[in-house]
């Protein structure tokens, strides 16, 4: 059975608290090459968590959601970052265009929201983030689908 892990997270401070989180057990375990799909809906929390990823690695300045862009690249060094939404992918095709293969070859930590609209043409992903409404607050779940989610998961437990 797939390694999960859930928490409860309260507000907004914790989603970021736990994207941080998830950042130095990336940079304790220094992994390179993960690839991470979050699902949950519209305003679950998604972007929220990927700041706190994205600082928690080193960025200093904002992090928006490259809703219009698909894609917002990160260099923190030895880390290649890359923050995907495909929620306004109108056809996979485009995927193709912008040479996605590419961002997966590097050394890099690929966070992708709306996943679902590139099956096909996204690698297999190390782990699934789930964000779910909790009334105000907000579930995190997580599912290990490789041994560097499994190792994620085991750091964060
Ligand atoms: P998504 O990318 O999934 O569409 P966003 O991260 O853009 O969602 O927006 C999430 C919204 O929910 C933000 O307004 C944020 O302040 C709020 N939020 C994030 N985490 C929590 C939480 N744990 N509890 C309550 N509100 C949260
Ligand atoms: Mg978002």
């Amino acid at each position: 059975m797939a390694l999960t892990l859930s928490k409860a997270l309260r507000d907004e401070q914790q989603t970021v608290a736990f994207g941080a989180a998830l950042a130095d057990a990336v940079k304790q375990l220094d992994l390179a090459n993960l690839v991470v799909f979050l699902h949950g809906d519209l305003g679950a929390g998604k972007t929220t968590l990927t700041r706190g990823f994205v600082q928690g690695m080193g960025h200093k300045g904002n992090v928006k959601s490259p809703t219009y862009t698909l894609v917002e690249p990160y260099e923190l060094p030895p880390w290649h970052i890359y923050h995907f939404d495909l929620y306004r992918l109108a056809d996979p095709e485009e995927l193709e265009y912008m040479g996605i293969r590419d961002y997966f070859l590097q050394k890099s930590c690929c966070f992708v929201e709306w996943s679902e609209k590139g099956t096909g043409l996204l690698p297999t992903e190390d782990l699934i983030i789930d964000l779910v409404y909790n009334g105000h607050q907000r579930n995190v779940e997580l599912r290990a689908n490789s041994e560097s989610g499994e190792r994620i998961i085991q750091a964060l437990m």
